[in-house]
């Protein structure tokens, strides 16, 4: 009798993850797959041999992908670290500003309720003693690759609008506004661009009242 032997793949799921399903563009939740050669006889896996691979397939596309699409932040986790990045980078604008100036605290827990409901005045205070501006690079460091160019361009242009709130930029605030743009690989020309775009688009600096005009003589009301 002849014995018909060969070899087969046979993939065994180990686990499952929730991760970014790229074809989808969406979290969703994936089998972690090892791809194992058997050795078989009249086609029955009799002997498993090497490993040969590992994979995550989509449990709602079924696409495969290599393992490390695993590494990609999730929707939900980057809508976390966005959200951390806002609060964290707000105290910075604050801290390296004149922390005591009303009207940019008020910009910046206006700014930060927008990711933290229950923010507050209070609450800003903690932070800007907490935070350390030499660090600003690193909290936007995983949203270079997470988020698209427009997200970038909102993000700075909101804390360039908390520190105009004081009615200036001072050096230090720009150059936490810079170290943020570099972690989320903006070039300093894009960063400057987006600084002086926000900075000219509000009203000229701000004036003291001045009093109505009257209309010109003979003039149009
Ligand atoms: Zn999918």
């Amino acid at each position: 009798m002849l014995i018909i032997f060969g070899f087969r793949i046979r993939l065994r799921t180990t686990g499952q993850i929730t991760f970014f399903c790229p074809k989808e563009g969406g979290d969703r939740l994936g089998d972690q797959r090892v791809a194992r050669r058997w050795f078989t006889i009249f086609f029955i896996p009799i002997i498993p041999l090497n490993q040969v691979g590992e994979l995550v397939e989509c449990t709602s596309c079924k696409t495969r992908y290599e393992p490390h699409v695993a590494d990609q932040p999730t929707t939900a986790s980057l809508s976390e670290i966005l959200g951390n990045a806002v609060r964290v980078l707000t105290a910075m604008v604050v801290r390296t500003g004149d922390p005591q100036d009303a009207a940019m605290r008020e910009a910046a827990v206006a700014l930060t309720r927008t990711v933290a409901a229950d923010y507050d005045d209070a609450t800003l205070t903690g932070d800007v003693m907490a935070v350390d501006p030499a660090y600003a690079e690193q909290y936007v460091a995983p949203l270079a690759d997470g988020i698209q160019v427009g997200g970038k361009e909102r993000l700075l242009s909101d804390l360039v609008r908390v520190a105009l709130a004081a009615g200036t930029i001072t050096p230090d605030q720009r150059r936490v506004i810079d170290l943020a743009g570099r972690g989320m690989d903006l070039t300093p020309a894009h960063v400057t661009g987006i600084v002086s775009s926000v900075a000219s688009a509000r009203s000229p600096e701000p004036q003291p009242p001045q009093p109505p005009v009257p209309p010109a003589d003979g003039g149009e009301a």
